[in-house]
C-alpha cells in the first residue's frame, strides 16, 4: 500500500529499536486529510479500513522498516538520558513529486522498548486536537508538524480522567531529529555518533552545507535561526506551546508535539495552561528565554565537532549561543511589523511595537482582534479595534503613531486593509471551540461542532459568514479556569 523509504533505518542504527504496531480490535479512519495525502501523492483508499490497518501500525507493508527512535532530553529542565519513542512509531519516509522527504509517523501505537511503565496508547480527544491545531497552525503559516489521519482503535485507554477511547494520529514531518536525538547520541555514542548524527541532519534539512569544511557550526547557525524565527513565529499569535523540552524542539524547526499547548486570549506573558508547568518554565513570556536553554544544550552536543581545541569550540559556541536573544528579537519585530503592515524598517517601529504590547498587556486585550481590526482601523473605521480596550483613549493615541506610521510606506491607503487581512487572523483555535468541539466528539459521538471548527482554522484569514463564534474569545469564566492536561 505505501512505497516508504527508510534512510534512518539505514543510516543510523544505534539511535532506535525496530518495533511496530500492536494490533488493534477495531481501526477506523475517523479524520483524514485529503489535501494533505494529495500533495504527497499517498495512494487512494488510505481512509478504508484496509488503509486504517496500515495507518494504525499493525499492518506492516512489504519493505517497511517501522522503529521506534531514541532520544534523550531535558525535561523541566532535569535530564533523562533515555527517553524516546514510547508510544509512537517511525513507519518510513515518503519521497513527494519535488523529491523532499517526509517522516510518516504515528502517535498511540503501542508500547515501545522505550515506554517506561507508560501504556503506549493515546486517547482520542488529545490526538483529534493535535490534529486541529497542527493543521491550525500550518494555515497560519507557521511551520509544524502536519495530521495526515485520525484512527479509532476500538479500545479503551485509561487516563485519569476515566475510560477514553483509544487512536492513533498519523503525523508528517520533515523529520523528527530533536535536540534530545543529538543528547542521546552524545551520551550512548560519543563525539562520532554525534558526527553521523549531525551529517544526517545536514542530508536531511541543509544538504547546501554538506562539503563546507565548518558545517557542523554551520548547522548550528541554521537550527538557532530557524527555533528563533519558529518561537518568535509562536509569540506573534499568542501560542503557547507549554512543554519545550528539549525532546520536543525539532533541528528542522517545525512545531512539535502538541500537548498542553493553546493560544492566549488576551496578552499575558505568564500565562501558563499545563497542569504541570508549576513554576511556570514555559509561560507564554518565557519561551524565548527556553528557546535559548535548549540552544545551549544543543550546541553542547556539538561541541567536539566545532573544533579541535576545546576551549575554541566553546568560544564559537558560546559566541552563537549568545546572540540568540538579538536574533530572536530581530526575528519577532519582523513579524510584528508585517502584521501591523509597516514596510521597510523604520527605528522607531520597535518602540512602536513594544507600545502596543505594552496596551495589550494593561488592559487585558485580545490578542488576535487587536491586530485583526486594525485592519478596519486603516480604513477609517477604528471603533472595533478602540472597543477591546477598557480605557480607549491611550489606544487611540497609539493608533495616531501607528497611521502616521503608515503614511511613510509603499502601500496605497485603499489596499492597506486588504494587505493586513492577509497576515491577522480572524480565527485561531479558541480554547472553549476547541474543548466544546472535543467534547461532542468523543462523549456524543457528534462531529458537527468539530467540522465547523476544521473549516474555520484551516482557512483562518477570510472572513467568512457564519463562523462569527470561532472569532470571539472565551467568556471569562471558561478564561480563568482552562487548564490543559500533559497526561496524554
Ligand atoms: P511528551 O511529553 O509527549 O513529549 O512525552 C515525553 C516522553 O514520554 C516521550 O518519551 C514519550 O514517548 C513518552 N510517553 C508519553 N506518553 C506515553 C504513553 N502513554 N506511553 C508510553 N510513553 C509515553
Ligand atoms: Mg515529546
Amino acid at each position: 500500500m505505501f512505497d516508504l523509504d527508510n534512510s534512518y533505518f539505514r543510516e543510523l542504527e544505534g539511535l532506535y529499536q525496530p518495533w511496530r504496531g500492536d494490533a488493534v480490535p477495531a481501526p477506523r479512519v475517523l479524520l483524514f486529510n485529503h489535501r494533505l495525502a494529495g500533495s504527497l501523492g499517498l495512494p487512494d483508499g488510505l481512509d478504508s479500513p484496509e488503509g486504517a490497518r496500515f495507518l494504525c501500525g499493525m499492518e506492516i507493508a512489504e519493505g517497511c522498516t517501522p522503529l521506534a527512535q531514541a532520544y534523550a532530553g531535558h525535561q523541566f529542565g532535569g535530564f533523562s538520558p533515555q527517553l524516546g519513542d514510547g508510544r509512537a512509531l517511525l513507519l518510513g519516509e515518503l519521497l513527494d513529486e519535488k523529491g523532499h522527504r517526509w517522516d510518516l509517523h504515528l502517535k498511540g501505537s503501542g508500547a515501545t522498548p522505550f515506554s517506561r511503565g507508560g501504556d503506549g496508547k493515546a486517547a482520542l480527544g488529545p490526538m483529534v486536537r493535535e490534529f486541529v491545531i497542527s493543521e491550525a497552525m500550518h494555515a497560519l503559516g507557521i511551520p509544524t508538524t502536519r495530521s495526515l489521519a485520525v484512527i479509532t482503535t476500538g479500545e479503551q485507554v485509561q487516563r485519569q480522567e476515566g475510560a477514553q477511547p483509544g487512536a492513533v494520529l498519523a503525523r508528517v514531518a520533515a523529520s523528527h531529529l530533536r535536540v534530545g536525538t543529538f543528547q542521546y547520541a552524545a551520551v550512548h555514542h560519543g563525539p562520532e555518533g554525534v558526527r553521523r548524527l549531525a551529517d544526517y541532519a545536514i542530508g536531511r534539512h541543509d544538504p547546501d552545507l554538506a562539503g563546507r569544511e565548518d558545517r557542523y557550526l554551520a548547522l548550528l547557525e541554521r537550527v538557532i535561526e530557524r527555533q528563533a524565527g519558529l518561537v518568535a513565529s509562536w509569540m506573534a499569535v499568542g501560542f503557547v506551546h507549554g512543554v519545550m523540552n528539549t525532546d520536543n524542539m525539532t533541528l528542522s524547526g517545525e512545531t512539535i508535539d502538541y500537548g498542553p499547548c493553546a493560544f492566549v486570549d488576551a496578552w499575558d506573558p505568564a500565562t501558563v495552561f499545563s497542569s504541570i508547568d508549576h513554576q511556570g518554565r514555559y509561560a507564554l513570556g518565557n519561551q524565548p528565554k527556553i528557546l535559548q536553554w535548549n540552544l545551549a544544550r544543543f550546541a553542547e552536543t556539538l561541541l567536539p565537532l566545532l573544533h579541535d581545541e576545546e576551549e575554541h569550540a566553546l568560544r564559537l559556541a558560546t559566541e552563537r549561543i549568545e546572540a540568540v536573544p538579538e536574533l530572536y528579537r530581530a526575528a519577532w519585530l519582523e513579524r510584528i511589523r508585517r502584521k501591523l503592515g509597516l514596510g521597510d524598517a523604520r527605528e522607531t517601529d520597535a518602540a512602536l511595537i513594544e507600545d502596543l504590547f505594552g496596551l495589550l498587556s494593561r488592559q487585558q486585550a485580545d490578542l488576535t482582534l487587536a491586530f485583526r481590526h486594525l485592519a478596519a482601523a486603516a480604513e477609517g473605521k477604528p471603533d472595533a479595534f478602540l472597543g477591546l480596550f477598557e480605557a480607549p483613549e491611550a489606544a487611540r493615541e497609539w493608533l495616531d503613531r501607528w497611521h502616521a506610521r503608515l503614511a511613510q510606506t509603499d502601500t496605497p491607503p485603499g489596499q492597506r486593509g486588504a494587505v493586513l487581512r492577509r497576515v491577522n487572523p480572524l480565527y485561531i483555535p479558541r480554547n472553549h471551540k476547541v474543548e466544546e468541539a472535543l467534547g461532542a466528539l468523543v462523549e456524543m459521538g457528534d462531529p458537527l461542532p468539530l467540522e465547523k471548527l476544521l473549516e474555520a482554522v484551516t482557512d483562518p484569514f477570510s472572513e467568512r459568514p457564519g463562523l462569527e463564534a470561532f472569532s470571539r474569545p472565551a467568556p471569562p469564566e471558561f478564561a480563568e479556569e482552562y487548564c490543559t492536561f500533559c497526561g496524554t
